[in-house]
């Protein structure tokens, strides 16, 4: 059994997922409405900038762009 520590809070758990279960919720919503943000403006600026804009953490922000299964426009970053 291997122990993972939550990215979000510190504790130590053992599912799969990113967060410990305590932080799931809140982290799925947050991934969500980070979702909808990209998907209506696409990547702009820096993680500051996208975490004053969204509301969400910039160390949460970060995670969420590594995540896979994500579509979002490479053309966006070309012109920064
Ligand atoms: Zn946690």
């Amino acid at each position: 059994m291997e122990f993972k520590k939550c990215s979000r809070c510190g504790n130590f758990y053992v599912t799969e997922d990113d967060v410990c279960p305590n932080c799931k919720t809140k982290d799925a919503l947050e991934f969500e409405s980070f979702k909808s943000y990209v998907e209506k403006n696409g990547v702009q600026g820096n993680l500051y900038y996208m975490s004053n804009a969204t509301g969400i953490a910039e160390k949460n922000v970060n995670r969420f762009m590594n995540y896979e299964g994500l579509t979002f426009k490479q053309s966006n970053k070309n012109n920064l």
